[in-house]
């Protein structure tokens, strides 16, 4: 039988840090699911087709082919089962992903058994990297080309006016 597996995540944008999970988890499992939450208690930057487009263009410069990017609302769980996926994989950074992580990998398996969480570790290079940092350094024009894919610098520069 396949693995299929989902990457959920607000992706608001798409880091090199979540990048370096996507890479790993479509190395170890047969088919990936990365996936935009639509969360109703966040004001994103970018909309959902924007955050689904930017995933798209940074997967595709990668080797693997195994890997799909939708969007979905709701609970977690009940779009996981939709997609026929066995596990939801997860990134932790520092200790402080942990408490909140953990939280909601208990709470996710007590909604359905059936369903694991794998987390991957950050790769020490991408521990202090988040969405929130990105957007801080680019919304005052600074550089974030190293720390996200070409096109999603060139979209902050736009979203901020810097073009
Ligand atoms: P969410 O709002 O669901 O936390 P994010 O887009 O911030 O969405 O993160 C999605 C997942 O990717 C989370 O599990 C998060 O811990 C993980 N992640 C984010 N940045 C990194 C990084 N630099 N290294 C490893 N994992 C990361």
């Amino acid at each position: 039988m396949k693995t299929r597996v989902v990457y959920p995540g607000s992706f608001d944008p798409v880091t090199n840090g979540h990048l370096d999970i996507i890479t790993r988890a479509a190395s170890v499992f047969d088919e990936l699911v990365v996936s935009v939450f639509i969360n109703p208690n966040k004001d994103p930057l970018f909309s959902r087709k924007e955050r689904e487009d930017l995933l798209r263009q940074s997967v595709k410069n990668l080797s693997d082919n195994n890997i799909e990017i939708d969007s979905f609302c709701g609970l977690t769980m009940k779009y996981v089962k939709s997609q026929n996926a066995s596990a939801l994989i997860r990134g932790l950074r520092a200790v402080s992903d942990f408490e909140g992580e953990f939280q909601m990998a208990s709470m996710n398996k007590q909604l359905d058994e059936d369903i694991e969480t794998i987390f991957f570790m950050t790769d020490t290079k991408y521990a202090f990297l988040s969405s929130s940092v990105v957007k801080e350094v680019a919304q005052f024009g600074g550089d974030v080309s190293d720390i996200v894919p070409g096109c999603v610098s060139q979209a902050l520069r736009e979203k901020y006016g810097f073009n």
